[in-house]
């Protein structure tokens, strides 16, 4: 953890509905710079919710969400909440990487291009200056052996390191999982866990990770909170939230799970 004052993601009273369904319930939630933050809970409770709003796959109903101190909605209007500029929400959006449970690479695209392609795009790196930091995070990911090669001639676990390597050449300050290693066959996990474990050892990389890897997650957390039906049921440090959680819906949980 390198910064103990301003939080980098701040979630203020966030509301979020699907219809009738009440999803988050004036959520508040703080991650701060450098931060590595766990997010276990139920099927359901709004883990991943969470994630899609901050990269603005999700907009909200309620409340404020602030990257760096910065909203990314603009505030309440009389009529809900007024859009951002798009230019405003390519800003917010560069500033995070997601590693999705489904690895979403480009099936048409080799690994390196995979890489290579959104830097050249959208932050207008040079093709030579891409290839040669996608080199450098395939490398970082264990695939550098892997570069000519499409995402279906690779394991699944091949595959959710490059989508990690993917995510980074954004070189964004927080990166999000989603269930990075649920899609995986079990012998395929670990190779995964190992890189996002290394990542962890960053200290200005800020980390907020949904999970059920239980035992990584007390490894590599500074905080794990607890979702339950959109709020956080319970917080706090691997080992007080693992060996001691106060309250009886997370026993329940964890009972359950590990
Ligand atoms: P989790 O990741 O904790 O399993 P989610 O954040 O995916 O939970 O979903 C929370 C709730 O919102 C679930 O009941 C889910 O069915 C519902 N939900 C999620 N996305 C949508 C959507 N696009 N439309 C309608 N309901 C949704
Ligand atoms: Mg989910």
């Amino acid at each position: 953890m390198t910064d103990t004052t301003n939080p980098i993601i701040k979630f203020d009273k966030v509301i979020k509905r699907f219809g009738d369904l009440t999803v988050l319930n004036e959520l508040d939630f703080e991650v701060k710079r450098g931060e590595k933050v766990t997010i276990i809970g139920p099927s359901g409770s709004g883990k991943s919710t969470v994630l899609r709003i901050l990269m603005t796959l999700e907009g909200i109903d309620g409340g404020m969400v602030t990257v760096n101190g910065e909203p990314l909605w603009h505030e309440q209007g009389p009529d809900g909440l007024r859009p951002a500029s798009e230019a405003h929400l390519r800003k917010m959006r560069g500033q995070l990487g997601m590693v999705f449970q489904q690895f979403n690479l480009f099936p048409h695209m080799s690994v390196l291009r995979n890489v290579t392609e959104a830097p050249v795009k959208v932050l207008g790196l040079s093709k030579t200056a891409a290839r040669e930091r996608g080199l450098e995070l395939l490398e970082l990911v264990g695939l550098s052996d892997q570069a000519d090669k499409y995402p279906h001639q690779l394991s699944g676990g091949q595959q959710q390191r490059v989508g990690i390597a993917r995510a980074l050449a954004m070189r964004p300050s927080i990166l999000l999982f989603d269930e990075p290693t649920s899609a995986l066959d079990p012998e395929l996990v670990g190779e995964v866990l190992t890189v996002i474990g290394r990542l962890a050892e960053e200290h200005d990389l800020t980390m907020l990770l949904v999970t059920h890897e239980m035992r990584f997650a007390r490894e590599i957390s500074d905080r794990v909170c607890f979702f339950d039906q959109g709020q956080i049921r319970e917080e706090g440090t691997p080992e007080e939230l693992f060996t001691n959680p106060s309250e009886a819906r997370t026993r329940e949980f964890l009972q359950a799970v590990l």
